[in-house]
């Protein structure tokens, strides 16, 4: 199949009749992400059997403000993703993951589409592009407040590297958020 360069959505249905992976080649500005340059890559979806996964290698460039010294300042952003989206039917059945999607612990996947809709990859570039945008921005080593202030917790960048398996578990299970309540009540 070729790839495509028109960012247009496609139907699970569709999806589900092919073969091998669907590709777009990205090369485009999106009219709500600001940029300097184009978004640059690829986008392949492919349909499993219960779910569809979409893979991209994303890069562009971007200017964002310095949290500390409020001065503009061009930051490179890469989005090099791999998500598994559950499809969505009426019968659902758990004996038919394949065993990518059975690693990825589909059922407990918060995305997922309905077998009936489309899968849109400017929309999907649109919010993973946004997810990669830092929380903190630091203009860098030159920055004039750099030696003044050293507030950054060291965890905002910690915590992205963790596998998100283990923040998907974690949230979802009633019992952390009972017992983190309890020592919550009951440590000085
Ligand atoms: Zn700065």
């Amino acid at each position: 199949m070729e790839n495509d360069k028109e960012l247009k959505p496609i139907s699970i249905k569709e999806l589900e009749s092919f073969n091998t992976p669907k590709v777009w080649e990205v090369e485009c500005f999106l009219h709500s992400f600001n940029s300097l340059w184009p978004i640059t890559g690829w986008v392949s979806v492919e349909h499993l059997s219960e779910s569809i996964i979409v893979k991209s290698e994303l890069q562009t460039l971007i200017e964002l403000c310095c949290d500390r010294c409020s001065q503009q300042f061009e930051h490179k952003l890469f989005c090099n993703t791999e998500e598994l989206i559950r499809i969505s039917t009426k019968n659902n059945k758990k004996s038919h993951y394949t065993q990518m999607e059975s690693s990825h612990e589909l059922a407990e996947l918060n995305e997922s589409l309905d077998s009936s809709s489309n899968f849109d990859p400017e929309r999907w570039i649109f919010e993973h592009v946004n997810l990669e945008l830092p929380i903190s921005k630091h203009c860098g080593e030159k920055c004039p407040m750099h030696s003044h202030i050293e507030f950054t917790p060291k965890t905002t960048i910690t915590n992205k590297t963790q596998p998100q398996k283990t923040n998907v578990k974690d949230s979802a299970d009633p019992r952390l958020a009972i017992l983190k309540k309890l020592q919550k009540n009951y440590l000085p």
